[in-house]
């Protein structure tokens, strides 16, 4: 069984009550409700924020498309831009124990963690700070003495950012200052489990200087301030990351007015490992890949294949690591593992964990909720004999359950490995460099990570495959994705006439 860190109540902890921002102002929703959020590892209310309503989306809308139409913000040089960007990091980076401290209570994640993610953030503000002064088009001086042509990256215009509750900042931090390094004004919409650090971004991107109507958050529902954002005429672009069905829905309802839409979706990440890896190594970076944020992560790396000739051994082996976990307290700095985000979710996963058993699938370790008292947990799992039809070998549990599936030729695992709607990540562990090159290139999957597993740089791009995705974030083209091209045509000296050749 996993080491169990009890969770401490939280006390003299007043929940924090949050407005959002429209415009530059923090307001009440239009309906005057809140939304509480109960931490999940604690079981009390840590934050309220504002329920807020369509036609407080359509006002934040509203404010970006003034602000992108007549505000100076998609006017200034590239070099106003990236300084506030940078400036907008050092906040950041000053208030980062409060925003881990707020992601750590509202999610559940482990505050150690919270707190290595607000450095990849700061990181990410930087990158794209320093992206923002780059950001050119084309010419063409190659076209006759007649013509020149000029390829202009133009802003795209009024982005809907909406974002889900397993990593609040780090994603948010994603898309946001690559969409303010364009030029772009923005509608945010958080989490409703999650808002708290969004909000507190709303603070810092203040201060550091962008102007009123550039970024806007709105709090609520998916269905209530999410859909408008990706269905208003005034929208431009949808950057989403969430479920594969709400992207889907997302997409759907963006194509009314053929928004351009940016997907980061769902995994079911295979690590296919052959004998001859370091399988030291691999065992430590499968409980890694297993149970960081709980499982509850689109990148975690919950589908082993497994060459039939180590299988057993190295299931035990990650079986026998996976024990000394520290499960519990998201606020003690000991802790590896929180809490899952919703009963709701942790009934989901359980589940998973019960299908599976029914159609054959033994247990190797966990396999149940763990009862400490406040909050809700789940044991790290090991689902031995998993077939590939199974649904826990196709579907994303979203918890900290690990499939354990095996091959014997690299033919049959390359084809386990794609045989599933997903394709965001992969991970290959041999030390034939053969092996890793041939598997890197043929497995579908948008990072492939070879004897390393969850790796990542602001520098390397980041997204899916099929039904994991559309369009990269991160890496040097993360603006682009912000923009539209456009051409001028240009022409020097007379022109031959059409109707009448000179
Ligand atoms: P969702 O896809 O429902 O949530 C993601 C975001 O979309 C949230 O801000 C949500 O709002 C919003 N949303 C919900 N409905 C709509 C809508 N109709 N229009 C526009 N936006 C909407 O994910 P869940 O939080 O419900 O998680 C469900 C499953 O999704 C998980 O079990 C996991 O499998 C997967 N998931 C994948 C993630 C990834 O990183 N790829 C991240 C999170 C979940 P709100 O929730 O506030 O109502």
């Amino acid at each position: 069984m996993a080491v169990t860190v009890q969770p401490k109540a939280l006390q003299n902890h007043a929940a924090r009550d949050f407005r959002m921002l429209i415009d530059g102002a923090w307001v009440a929703s239009d309906s005057g409700a809140s939304l509480e959020r109960v931490a999940p590892g604690h079981s009390v209310t840590v934050s309220r924020y504002q329920a807020g309503t369509a036609k407080d989306a359509e006002r934040a809308i509203a404010a970006a498309r003034r602000a992108f139409d007549e505000g100076h913000w998609p006017r200034m040089t590239g070099a106003e831009r990236s300084n506030i960007l940078l400036k907008a990091a050092d906040l950041i980076a000053a208030r980062a124990d409060e925003l881990a401290f707020l992601d750590a209570i509202e999610s559940g994640k482990p505050i150690s963690q919270a707190k290595g993610e607000l450095g990849g953030a700061v990181d990410i503000w930087r990158y794209a700070a320093a992206l923002a002064r780059d950001l050119h088009g084309e010419s063409y001086n190659t076209l006759g003495d007649g013509t020149l042509g000029v390829v202009l990256r133009e802003a795209i215009g009024v982005v809907s950012i909406i974002t889900p509750w397993n990593f609040p900042f780090l994603i948010v931090s994603q898309k946001l200052p690559f969409a303010l390094a364009a030029g772009c004004t923005t509608v945010v919409k958080p989490s409703e489990l999650t808002s708290g650090s969004t909000l507190v971004l709303g603070e810092i991107l203040i201060e550091a200087g962008v102007p009123a109507g550039v970024v806007n958050i709105v709090t609520g529902t998916g269905p209530a301030v999410g859909a408008p954002m990706t269905t208003h005429p005034d929208v431009d672009m949808v950057s989403f990351t969430g479920s594969t069905g709400v992207g889907r829905l997302t997409m759907a309802n963006a194509a009314q007015t053929l928004k351009k839409v940016s997907l980061e979706l769902g995994g079911k990440n295979p690590q296919i490992v052959f004998p001859d890896a370091d399988l030291e190594a691999f065992v430590d970076a499968a409980v890694f890949g297993a149970y960081f944020n709980a499982g509850e992560c689109c990148n975690a790396g919950s589908r082993l294949i497994l060459h039939r000739g180590i299988a057993d051994d190295v299931t035990a082996r990650i079986a026998e690591l996976s024990k000394k976990v520290r499960v519990g307290d998201p606020l003690d700095p000991s802790t590896q593992v929180g809490a899952i985000i919703t009963p709701q979710h942790l009934e989901k996963i359980a589940g998973y964990v019960a299908g599976a058993q029914d159609a054959g699938a033994g247990i190797a370790l966990g396999g149940s909720q763990l009862d400490l008292g406040l909050g809700q947990f789940m044991a790290p799992t090991i689902l031995s004999g998993v077939k590939p039809d199974m649904a826990v070998a196709r579907e994303e549990v979203f918890g900290p359950v690990l499939s354990v599936l095996t091959f014997e030729t690299t033919e049959e695992a390359i084809r386990i490995a794609n045989a599933i709607d997903y394709g965001l990540s992969a991970g290959v562990w041999s030390r034939d460099f053969d092996t890793c090159l041939t598997i890197g290139r043929r497995v579908r999957a948008g990072t492939v990570w070879m004897n390393t597993f969850m790796d990542g740089a602001s520098e390397l791009p980041f997204g899916g495959y099929r039904q994991s995705g559309l369009g990269r974030e991160l890496g040097r083209h993360a603006v682009e994705d912000y923009t539209e091209t456009k051409t001028l045509n240009m022409h020097i000296g007379a022109r031959t006439n059409w109707w009448m050749p000179r």
